[in-house]
């Protein structure tokens, strides 16, 4: 068989790897969208670099848009096989693809403007949020931890990779010349204190690897810092100086960490009385489809719920905002207060009102929980930038800019290679580097080496490999 990396190669998005069968059967793993990378994105994501209509099968390993946000034109444009995911995945990117169709709708009319301006022709949106609804039909659920056979060839089974919500790892079996190739694809693999989530878990050996490297060079902060450096956030801003705390977070994922550690502080006793909003449609959809999804929880979740608090995602004092007045009457608040809202990078939203609200003061403090590319609004103020633009307008940084690194979906790199210790090297074949920039990979790759690894690979984009 083959294997072909047509995007997540020595970049962070776009993940999507065709694998051929000797048979001609064509499985594709993820089908990612190119984010973050200006008009050079957009061109990316115009050509898959395979044709959609030959492509068999589709399995994903989890509903970030980075993975699954193609999915709709992958479908648009002939795909007719069967999509496999867990079934929260499935919940999710039923939310995350039609908001992205509506993002894609919004973004092409911006980007025909600028066109037309150069005389250029006007393009289409990649997808509508109607192709995305329609593109929900395709998908299959399946469960973590039981193989399912596509054919007498192939089979999968998913184990969890405890990064975001129903994220699952692909363990891949190709039966040729009698001899059985084990494919392992780790997606994106997350840290074992996550508060939600189990710890990634082991899963069986493989020939080839496929391993993500996102922070294949760094180490993060311990988990455990988190808590109480939030608290001590919240009582700095809100009860010692009366402001607000402005928290982005993407909507999946950190907005539920939070939601969750504020409950917990107000289960004990410890979180000052005050008002905490949740301000954004998706985000209060998906906490809605965590809630759901108790099976992906970790067993210390599941015993605090057990323990008398049936919904850890709710509590005196929070408030879930959807509708458009509620949450500018929320800019009009005297009160201190603590609002999260997404875009996590602060580049999209109702977040950018907000901190165009709160910046002004120092009695505020806007805090950064997650990664953020620099040229973003979060990533200026992460810089400390003394002064931002928001909506064509210049401010001057007055409020707290404060950041809290051990709120990552990423495992670090010790925490990848302990996922991997599951494995005996001298068994496998191939190690295959994707999902981060080529810098950070280079570094990963010596990592590696020094754990036992010896065949491993930087593919480029487009690049085939034989297995
Ligand atoms: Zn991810």
């Amino acid at each position: 068989m083959q294997i072909t990396f047509h995007g997540a190669a020595r970049t962070v998005t776009g993940s999507k790897h065709l694998i051929t069968t000797n048979s001609g059967l064509k499985i594709l793993l993820d089908c990612g969208l190119f984010q973050g990378m200006g008009a050079e994105a957009d061109v990316l994501n115009r050509h898959f670099g395979f044709n959609p209509f030959d492509v068999d099968i589709l399995i994903l390993s989890h509903a970030h848009i980075d993975h699954s946000g193609l999915i709709p034109k992958l479908v648009k444009d002939g795909f007719k096989g069967k999509i496999y995911a867990t079934p929260a995945t499935i919940d999710l990117c039923r939310l995350m693809l039609e908001d992205s169709g509506s993002i894609q709708e919004a973004d092409v009319v911006y980007i025909n403007k600028r066109r037309k301006r150069r005389g250029e022709s006007a393009l289409k949106a990649l997808y509508s949020e109607e192709d995305a609804i329609k593109a929900m039909k395709f998908f299959k659920p399946v469960a973590y931890n039981s193989w399912f056979n596509i054919n007498d060839e192939v089979k999968f089974q998913f184990t969890d990779s405890g990064h975001v919500l129903g994220s699952a790892a692909v363990n891949l079996v190709v039966k040729e010349d009698g001899i059985e190739k084990r494919l392992f694809f780790s997606a994106d693999i997350g840290r074992p204190g996550d508060q939600i989530l189990r710890k990634p878990e082991p899963f069986p050996q493989a020939d080839y690897i496929i391993c993500e490297s996102t922070y294949g060079n760094r180490l993060h902060e311990p988990v455990k810092n988190a808590e109480g450096r939030l608290l001590a956030a919240v009582i700095e801003t809100c009860v010692e100086k009366g402001g607000k705390l402005v928290i982005p977070a993407f909507s999946l994922d950190r907005t539920q960490e939070l939601i969750y550690a504020l409950d917990r502080m107000e289960h004990q006793g410890i979180l000052p009385p005050i008002k905490v909003f949740v301000d954004s449609p998706l985000s209060v959809q998906t906490t809605r489809v965590v809630e759901d999804h108790i099976e992906c929880f970790n067993s210390e979740l599941r015993d605090y719920m057990k323990k008398g608090d049936q919904r850890p995602f709710f509590f005196k004092n929070l408030h879930f905002v959807s509708d458009v007045e509620e949450s500018k009457a929320i800019n009009l608040l005297k009160e201190p207060c603590i609002i999260i809202s997404s875009s996590g990078m602060a580049e999209a939203g109702r977040i950018k009102h907000h901190i165009k609200n709160v910046i002004s003061s120092a009695n505020n403090t806007i805090l950064i929980v997650g990664y953020c590319t620099p040229t973003s609004l979060g990533g200026r103020l992460r810089a400390g930038e003394p002064e931002v633009r928001i909506f064509g307008e210049t401010y001057k940084v007055r409020a707290r800019v404060e950041t809290i690194d051990a709120y990552s979906a990423h495992a670090d790199y010790n925490e990848m290679i302990q996922y991997l210790s599951c494995q005996d090297v001298n068994q496998v074949k191939k190690l295959f580097l994707v999902h981060g920039e080529y810098e950070v990979m280079v570094e990963f790759k010596e990592k590696l080496l020094d754990a036992g690894y010896r065949h491993i690979m930087i593919p480029e984009k487009g690049e085939s490999v034989e297995l």
